[in-house]
C-alpha cells in the first residue's frame, strides 16, 4: 500500500511537471527576464521565499527533474553566495536522500535494467571503498547526480551516512555554482562581463573539477599510504620487477627519458617470451613446417625419400634460436642503455622500497612486471603424472610418441600441430564445443579441419576427468567415459598471474577475481606510485601488449605529476601461428554481438586468390566487420598463410582511421597474399553500390549508343 501511494504521488508529480511545462521556468532566459520581480518578492517575503526555494530544490532533486544547475545558480542570484549555498545545500541533500530512498523502495528493477552498466560501476565502487566512494563521486561530478542518487539506492549504504557524506561532499561544488549565480545576477552591462569577480567565479567553475580531483587524490593517497614512512630521498625514479617484455620496456623507456631505473630479474632476462614462450614455440613450428612441406614435396613434383626427424636436434635448434635472440634482452644491452640490471628475487616491502639480495632500494615508482605461470587444474591423479607445461616443455629431448595436450587455445594448437608434424600422435582434449574459443566458429572450423587432416585427434566436448596411473587419462564425452593412453601430456589450459610471495599480500595490493593485479586506466594499482603491466595484470597475455602497457607505466610513473595517459586498448591485434595462421584485430562477431555493436560482415575466401592457389595454401579467408552505412572497419580476422602480416593493413586502417574505400584505392602487388584485403574491400564495395544510380547510368549509356 505504502509503495502504491508513493508510486501514485511520483506519477502525479511528474505529470504535473510535464502538463504545466514547468521546464520553461528552468532556464537562464526566464530567470533573467523575471529577475527583478523575483528579487522584489524575496526582499519583501524573505522566509516564504527561502522555504519555497528549498521545497522546489527538494522536489526537483527527489524526482530527478532536470535543471538542478539552473536552480543552484538561482540560489546565488536571489540569496547571495553564503545564504544561497546554505539553502541549496539543505535542499539538495534532502532531495538526494529522498531520491535514493525512492530508488531503494520503488525503482530497483527499473534502475537496474535501464542503467545496468553505470549502476554496476557504482556498486563495485561502493563495495570497494564504501562512503569514500560516494564522497569522490559527489566531489568530482563525473556521473550525473540523479544517477548517483538512484544507483546508491540499490546499495546497502545507511541513510544517515548517505545524508552526511552527500551534504559534506556537495558543499564545495554547491558554493562554486551558487557563487557564479550570485556574480551573474550582478551583471547589468556588457562591460561587467570583464569584472574580476565574475571572471574569478567562472574560472572557479572551470577549475573546480580539477581541484576536486586533486583533493580526492590527496585523500586517497593519505588513506592508502597511512602507516608507511616515505623516504626523504630516493635511489631510483623507477624499479621494474621482472625482466620479461613488460619489465624490459618499462626500464627501456624510463632510461630513455634519463630517469634512474633498476630492473630486477630473478631468473632469465627476456622472461617467458624469449625463454619458454613466443620464441621457442615459433622455432619449433618452423622446424615442423619444413618437415611437413618436405613430406609433401611429391605434390610439387619432387621426391626426397623418407624424412627422418632427429627430435634432439630440433630441440637443440630451438635453444640455438633462443641464444641468438638473447642479446636483445641481455643485461649487457640494457646496462648500455642506462638501466641498472640486478639479478635477484625482488620483494616490495613498502610503497617506496624494494628489497633484493638483502639490500633495500628506495624508489619513487615501482612497476610490477612479474608475469604469469601455467595454470595446472586439480585433475585427480595429476600428482602422479610427470606432466609438461610451457615452462619445462623445452627441456625434453625425447619425442613423445603419444602426446596428449590439454587445452585447445593458441598454445595447445600451436604445439599440437608442431608435434604432429614432427611425428607424434597428438590428441587435443578440449572441454568446450570448439577450439579457439576467442575466435569465431568459422575460424575454429578451418583450423580443426586442417589439424584433423594432419592426423591430430581434435577431441572437442571432451572433459578430462582423472588420470589413472602415470600414462592414462580418463575423459568424458557425451556422458561416456573413455581412456586415452599417452607417453607425455602437456597442460595448456591457461596462465595465472604471478602475484604471490614478493610482498603484494603485505601491502594489500588489490587483485581482480581472476587473480590478476587490479589497475586503473593509468595502469596504477591501488597505490598511485605502483604500476603493473604485462601478464601480471592482463587483460591480454601477449608480448606486444605487455610492451604497449609498459610505455604507460614508465611515462605515467615518471611524468605523472605533470600529465598522465590512459592506456589505449582500442586497436589490439593478436595472432595464432598455426598453419594456416589466424590473426584478428578489434571486434569478432561474438564480441560485437555481446557489446551490442551494429555491424555488417564481409568475407573473401582464399581459394579464389591467385597467389594462394599458386602456393597451394588456399585454406582460410579474410573476414571484416564494418560499421553499417560506412566503410569503417570494426574488426578483421584473417585465416591463411602469413595472416599475422596481412592483418597489419586492417590494424592500420583502424588505428589511423581510414576505411575500406582507401584499401580498395591502394595498389597491392600482384600476385601477393595481401591482395586478399583489397578483394575483400571490393566485395564490400559491390554489396553497397548505389544500385538506383547504376540503373540510370545503364539507361544513359544505352541512350548514348543510340
Ligand atoms: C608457449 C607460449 C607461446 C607464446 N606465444 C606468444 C606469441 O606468439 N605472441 C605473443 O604476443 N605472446 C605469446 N606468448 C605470451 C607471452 O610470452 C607473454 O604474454 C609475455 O611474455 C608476457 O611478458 P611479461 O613481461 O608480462 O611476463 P614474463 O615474460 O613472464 O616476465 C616476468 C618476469 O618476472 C620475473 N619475476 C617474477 N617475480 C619476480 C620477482 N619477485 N623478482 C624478480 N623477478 C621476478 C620472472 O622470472 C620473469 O622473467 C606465449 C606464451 C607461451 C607460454
Amino acid at each position: 500500500m505504502k509503495k502504491l501511494i508513493t508510486f501514485i504521488a511520483i506519477v502525479l508529480a511528474i505529470s504535473i511537471f510535464f502538463y504545466f511545462d514547468l521546464s520553461q521556468y528552468l532556464n537562464l532566459n526566464w530567470l533573467k527576464e523575471n529577475h527583478g520581480h523575483i528579487s522584489g518578492y524575496v526582499s519583501t517575503h524573505y522566509l516564504q521565499s527561502v522555504l519555497v526555494f528549498i521545497a522546489i530544490y527538494i522536489v526537483a532533486t527527489a524526482l530527478s527533474f532536470p535543471g538542478a544547475t539552473i536552480i543552484t545558480l538561482a540560489g546565488g542570484a536571489f540569496f547571495g553566495s553564503f545564504w544561497g549555498t546554505l539553502y541549496v545545500s539543505i535542499g539538495s541533500t534532502i532531495g538526494a536522500t529522498i531520491a535514493m530512498l525512492l530508488a531503494r523502495t520503488l525503482l530497483r528493477d527499473w534502475v537496474e535494467s535501464k542503467f545496468a552498466n553505470r549502476i554496476k560501476s557504482i556498486n563495485t565502487g561502493v563495495e570497494r571503498e564504501g562512503a569514500f566512494y560516494l564522497f569522490t563521486l559527489r566531489l568530482v561530478p563525473a556521473f550525473p547526480f540523479f544517477l548517483i542518487n538512484l544507483g546508491m539506492g540499490l546499495t546497502k549504504i545507511s541513510v544517515l551516512k548517505y545524508f552526511v557524506v552527500s551534504q559534506v561532499s556537495m558543499l564545495p561544488g554547491t558554493f562554486v555554482y551558487v557563487n557564479a549565480g550570485s556574480e551573474l545576477s550582478k551583471l547589468d552591462s556588457l562591460s561587467g562581463i570583464l569584472s574580476p569577480t565574475l571572471l574569478g567565479a567562472f574560472a572557479l567553475l572551470g577549475v573546480f573539477p580539477l581541484i576536486a580531483k586533486k583533493i580526492i587524490e590527496f585523500f586517497k593517497a593519505r588513506k592508502i599510504y597511512a602507516g608507511f614512512k616515505k623516504p626523504k630521498h630516493f635511489d631510483y625514479d623507477m624499479i621494474a620487477i621482472g625482466g620479461g617484455s613488460a619489465g624490459l620496456v618499462t626500464a627501456y623507456i624510463s632510461a630513455a627519458v634519463k630517469a634512474k631505473v633498476a630492473l630486477i630479474e630473478k631468473h632469465k632476462m627476456g622472461g617467458d617470451c624469449l625463454n619458454t614462450g613466443c620464441v621457442p614455440s615459433k622455432a619449433i613450428l618452423r622446424a615442423a613446417k619444413h618437415v611437413h612441406h618436405s613430406r609433401h614435396l611429391a605434390d610439387y613434383g619432387a621426391d626426397v625419400g623418407d624424412i627422418k626427424v632427429d627430435f634432439a636436434k630440433v630441440m637443440k635448434r630451438v635453444h640455438d634460436v633462443i641464444k641468438a635472440i638473447e642479446p636483445h634482452d641481455s643485461i649487457e644491452r640494457y646496462t648500455s642503455l642506462g638501466v641498472e640490471c640486478i639479478t635477484g628475487d625482488a620483494e616490495i616491502i613498502s610503497p617506496w622500497e624494494v628489497k633484493a639480495n638483502g639490500k633495500v632500494l628506495t624508489t619513487r615508482n615501482i612497476t610490477i612486471a612479474a608475469g604469469a605461470f601455467p595454470f595446472v587444474p586439480p585433475i585427480p591423479g595429476i600428482e602422479n603424472v610427470d606432466y609438461l607445461v610451457s615452462d619445462n616443455l623445452w627441456n625434453i629431448t625425447e619425442q613423445p610418441k603419444r602426446f596428449v595436450i590439454l587445452g585447445g587455445g593458441p598454445i595447445g594448437l600451436e604445439m599440437a600441430q608442431a608435434f604432429a608434424r614432427l611425428g607424434s600422435e597428438v590428441s587435443i582434449i578440449e572441454m568446450g564445443p570448439r577450439v579457439m574459443s576467442k575466435e569465431g566458429s568459422d575460424v575454429a572450423e578451418v583450423i580443426e579441419k586442417k589439424l584433423r587432416a594432419e592426423g591430430v585427434h581434435v577431441l572437442t566436448g571432451h572433459k578430462a576427468l582423472r588420470f589413472e596411473g602415470t600414462h592414462s587419462l580418463i575423459v568424458e564425452h557425451e556422458g561416456n567415459e573413455k581412456s586415452i593412453e599417452f607417453d607425455r601430456v602437456l597442460v595448456a589450459v591457461g596462465r595465472r598471474a604471478r602475484t604471490q610471495g614478493y610482498g603484494l599480500e603485505n601491502l594489500n595490493i588489490k587483485l581482480r577475481p581472476n587473480s590478476t593485479i587490479e589497475t586503473d586506466e593509468y595502469l596504477r594499482t591501488n597505490y598511485p606510485n605502483i604500476f603493473a603491466c604485462g601478464d601480471v595484470t592482463g587483460p591480454y597475455q601477449l608480448t606486444h601488449m605487455a610492451a604497449h602497457q609498459a610505455w604507460y607505466c614508465a611515462v605515467n610513473g615518471i611524468f605523472g605529476f605533470l600529465k598522465k595517459f590512459k592506456v589505449d586498448y582500442s586497436v589490439v591485434p593478436w595472432a595464432t601461428y598455426t598453419d594456416p595462421e589466424v590473426a584478428t584485430v578489434g571486434h569478432t562477431e561474438d564480441s560485437a554481438k555481446s557489446e551490442g555493436v551494429a555491424y555488417e560482415v564481409y568475407k573473401y575466401h582464399l581459394d579464389d586468390l591467385d597467389r594462394a592457389i599458386a602456393d597451394g595454401e588456399t585454406d582460410g579467408f579474410v573476414k571484416v566487420l564494418v560499421r553499417p552505412g560506412s566503410d569503417q572497419v570494426l574488426g578483421a580476422t584473417i585465416v591463411g598463410a602469413e595472416a599475422s602480416v596481412s592483418i597489419l593493413e586492417f590494424v592500420q586502417a583502424m588505428k589511423q582511421g581510414f576505411g575500406l574505400n582507401k584499401i580498395l584505392g591502394t595498389i597491392h602487388p600482384y600476385p601477393s597474399l595481401g591482395e586478399a584485403n583489397k578483394y575483400l574491400a571490393g566485395i564490400w564495395k559491390n554489396a553497397t553500390k548505389p544500385q538506383l544510380i547504376l540503373n540510370y547510368l545503364e539507361k544513359f549509356h544505352t541512350w548514348r549508343r543510340g
